[in-house]
């Protein structure tokens, strides 16, 4: 088997930890920042462009190449990396998230807030459009509303055919307006879809022999409840399904801001130390902080290209917006002192009028140096980890983020 991670140095007295996850398209050293490209492509760059800016990975959305084009003219392409020309390591989701998440109309988890609890709830002026079941999930595309019906083997078949080196199992999206019922039965049944994927990903290993290893994540849930956190993790660290187990974890599910540090400790606290972990949807700074010191080898998110492309910019002094006045004649880098190729050749006054002028340039260079930002932010994270000045710099680091933070 091509697929294993070893841990290379520990926080003392906590959970942290830097390492390296070796996969069939090569390694990854954690803590990472793996960006985001949803639909096969990281939007308005050239994976040339991903690669230069220092990105070890790449995370596609099962959901989005299920629908468009179909996973299977991406089995036919080669997989993943070949259909999109990035040579590197990928990672699929499972594809849950994107139907519970459209269906109810959340579009973020981890900025919830808990109110009345409610197992109906939808986002304001949204129309449920996902019925989960025992046995799968019922949805409804956001592209043109045809019916369409995801369960742990069909998840499992679509991620086989993307070609990812890490997949993840499939479960069900929670939010933390659910009560705890059903926060309790959910995460009794992402156990059982959890050893279903195991099964049909065990079969589907040996019915594709010929292609490279393709390692399977269990997702944890049970929200903001310790006893359910620390049961799911259990219940998915211990299972077998035929000799099969997970390779990695992916702490998933609903997170709040101010307790996340303390939930990832739960899961962590309950898993094997020999197998990654994936934390699904962070970029903030003090958040990669938190997560890193608690465990999580590696985090995706939308964010840094989402934003960019509002011409919101992330600099260590805090995030601005180069489309405000006061850039028309900065004829400065977008960030001083950053290493990237925005800000090697290109100065805010010429993204300000990019922007101004929809052109689309502007998301092209943003996007780099967003991406650089956060890529360099966790490889700083890593470097510091392995000098045994975590601490220090999270000190330093947060202190200029925050005290300048927004600064226009
Ligand atoms: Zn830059």
């Amino acid at each position: 088997m091509s697929f294993s991670f070893e841990v290379r140095s520990r926080l003392d007295d906590r959970p942290g930890r830097t390492g390296v996850i070796h996969t069939p398209h090569g390694d990854i050293e954690t803590p990472a920042f793996i960006v985001v490209g949803t639909k096969a492509t990281v939007k308005a760059v050239l994976p040339e462009t991903v690669h230069e800016l220092g990105a070890q990975a790449v995370l596609a959305n099962a959901y989005h190449l299920y629908l468009q084009p179909g996973s299977d003219i991406v089995d036919e392409a080669g997989g993943l990396g070949r259909f999109m020309n990035w040579p590197g390591p990928t990672f699929t989701d499972s594809g849950g998230f994107q139907v519970m998440s459209l269906g109810a109309g959340f579009k973020k988890v981890i900025a919830m807030e808990v109110s009345d609890a409610d197992d109906n709830a939808v986002a304001a002026g949204k129309e449920r459009r996902a019925h989960v079941d025992e046995d799968g999930v019922t949805f409804h595309s956001h592209l043109n509303g045809d019916r369409h019906r995801f369960t742990p083997e069909t998840s499992m078949r679509i991620q086989h055919e993307l070609g990812a080196d890490i997949m993840f199992a499939f479960d069900e999206l929670t939010t933390l307006m659910n009560t705890r019922e059903y926060q309790e039965r959910s995460v009794e049944r992402t156990h059982r879809w959890a050893e279903r994927c195991l099964a049909e990903h065990r079969r589907l290993t040996l019915e594709r022999a010929d292609k490279p290893y393709q390692a399977l994540f269990g997702v944890i849930q049970g929200a903001q409840y310790e006893d359910l956190r620390r049961r799911a993790a259990r219940g998915l660290a211990d299972l077998v399904v035929d000799g099969q187990r997970f390779d990695g974890f992916g702490l998933g599910g609903a997170l709040t801001k101010s307790q996340m540090g303390e939930i990832i400790g739960w899961m962590v606290d309950e898993l094997p130390a020999d197998k990654p972990r994936h934390l699904l949807g962070i970029s903030e700074p003090d958040d990669l902080f938190a997560a890193v010191e608690m465990g999580a080898d590696t985090f995706d998110c939308v964010n840094p290209s989402r934003v960019a492309r509002n011409a919101a910019i992330y600099t260590a002094d805090g995030r601005y917006n180069v489309n405000t006045a006061k850039h028309r004649r900065s004829f400065v880098p977008l960030e001083d002192g950053c290493d990237c190729y925005t800000c090697q050749h290109y100065t805010r006054a010429y993204l300000h009028h990019l922007f101004k002028a929809k052109e689309m340039l502007a998301s092209t260079l943003a996007t780099i140096h967003n991406e650089r930002f956060t890529v360099r932010l966790v490889d700083d994270i890593r470097a510091a980890m392995r000098q045994g000045r975590f601490d220090e710099f999270r000190a330093d680091f947060l202190g200029r983020f925050h005290s300048s933070t927004r600064q226009s």
